[in-house]
């Protein structure tokens, strides 16, 4: 139920974003936003079952760009300049990008195309059940570019729509981003260029009272450990030393006492393989080892991972991890490579006003307060590669459920509203700046 709250100037003020607040001119369009919204519902969800009912796993680029052609044609009938990014070039479909506008501040909005379901998963079909679509990309996050384009036809309805600049990007990869990585993203990040504000619309933890300002990166690494080989019989001689399996678990206790317990810092060796011989393919992130319980292994490999909260943290990690790794016994060899593949999304100021004016659409909605979720639970996801770029970033406004990457994932239908009335009024804010 539409409850207007009273209207409290932020301390957004700076930010030259802030609602006027001319009292009954904010509460008057609060309340005609909550009705396009509402009215718009049942379209929004038809528009759903259509896009869950079009299998779009990430390695199926024909499917992807159905998806692909059935929002665009709605971003289309909003007046946007459409695009299909080829992704040949980087292995995947590709991504659709829509332009609008001249004026006001420039608004990023971020969604992705593909599921994690395959075509041969048996996970396929929209079903509705009450409030509870069941559904691959119900909640994460076809939900979510419906929301999008709600916010939008409901900002048109209200004439609001031409005092914004929008640039909508929907990638096809975001589930495994394309290789090389960098024209995998050059999208988006062009998209980012010269934006004020990005929006994402994942479902981040599925709670209406929470929204995300900070993302951690995910970086992986791998160790390797040469050592010399002999019988065991002559181990920790000095001209033998301690193999290369001893040497390795030494390097990762050194790595945890050293390292474990900083804030928001965390990695964790995922794989590990020691023997006579080793091998490791990355592509199917598995190995073998083979070797003698007599033999003194002469070679180690362990693969992990490695996440941070900024940029320096994540860089002062690895030098401190290359560093432990560097001071190896006599008679080893040692070596610690580092692949980065999300960066992290840092909690920006920026990032904190553009939730609390985020926060204060809410109340004024009747729908509570939003707290930013804790980084520690939010995985890495695009809005990170563009965090670096434009001032202000939030993301987790989409349609929120449950059963992510689960043959399970569930959008909970009645946060449509919710999510819908709050996108659709900080745009309006945002575009009286
Ligand atoms: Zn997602």
């Amino acid at each position: 139920m539409f409850r207007p709250a009273p209207c409290i100037l932020p301390a957004l003020l700076t930010l030259a974003i802030a609602p006027t607040c001319a009292d009954t001119q904010v509460d008057s369009s609060t309340a005609a936003i909550a009705a396009h919204v509402d009215a718009s519902q049942e379209a929004a969800f038809a528009l759903l079952e259509r896009a869950v009912n079009i299998n779009s796993g990430t390695f199926n680029p024909a499917g992807v760009r159905r998806v692909g052609d059935l929002f665009r044609a709605e971003f289309d009938a909003l007046g946007f300049a459409t695009e299909w990014v080829d992704g040949a070039s980087f292995g995947r479909a590709g991504h659709l990008v829509a332009r609008r506008g001249e004026r006001g501040p420039h608004v990023l909005l971020i969604g992705h195309l593909d599921t994690v379901f395959e075509p041969d998963s048996p996970f396929q079909k929209f079903e509705r059940d009450g409030d509870i679509a069941l559904g691959p990309g119900t909640s994460d996050m076809k939900g979510g570019i419906v929301i999008m384009l709600s916010a939008l036809r409901a900002l048109m309805a209200m004439g609001s729509l031409d005092e914004l600049t929008a640039t909508v990007v929907l990638t096809g990869d975001e589930e495994d981003v394309g290789e090389p990585q960098a024209p995998a993203r050059a999208a988006l990040l062009e998209a980012a260029d010269g934006a004020d504000i990005a929006i994402g619309l994942e479902n981040a933890d599925d709670n209406p009272a929470t929204a995300v300002i900070a993302r951690r990166s995910s970086t992986s690494w791998t160790l390797k450990v040469n050592a010399p080989g002999a019988h065991s019989s002559q181990i920790f001689r000095d001209n033998v030393g301690a193999g290369a399996i001893f040497e390795s678990a030494r390097i990762l206790e050194a790595l945890r006492s050293k390292l474990a317990g900083e804030d928001y810092l965390t990695f964790n060796p995922g794989i590990i393989l020691g023997g006579a011989q080793t091998t490791f393919d990355p592509g199917s992130m598995s190995g073998t080892a083979a070797g003698k319980g007599n033999i003194i292994a002469p070679t180690a490999v362990v693969i992990g991972d490695l996440r941070a909260l900024t940029i320096p943290q994540r860089e002062q990690a690895k030098m401190r991890m290359t560093e432990i790794v560097a001071a190896h016994l006599p008679r080893a060899s040692t070596e610690i490579t580092f692949q980065d593949s999300y960066p992290p999304l840092a909690p920006t100021d920026g990032n904190r006003k553009l939730l609390a004016l985020y926060d204060q659409v809410s109340r004024d909605l009747g729908f509570g307060p939003v707290t930013a979720v804790d980084p520690r639970d939010a995985g890495a996801a695009d809005i990170s590669f563009v965090g670096g770029v434009v001032p202000m970033a939030l993301d987790g406004l989409g349609l929120l459920g449950g059963g992510n990457r689960t043959e399970g994932e569930f959008a909970d239908l009645r946060t449509f509203r919710i999510q819908t009335q709050r996108l659709a009024l900080l745009l309006y804010r945002l575009s009286r700046r």
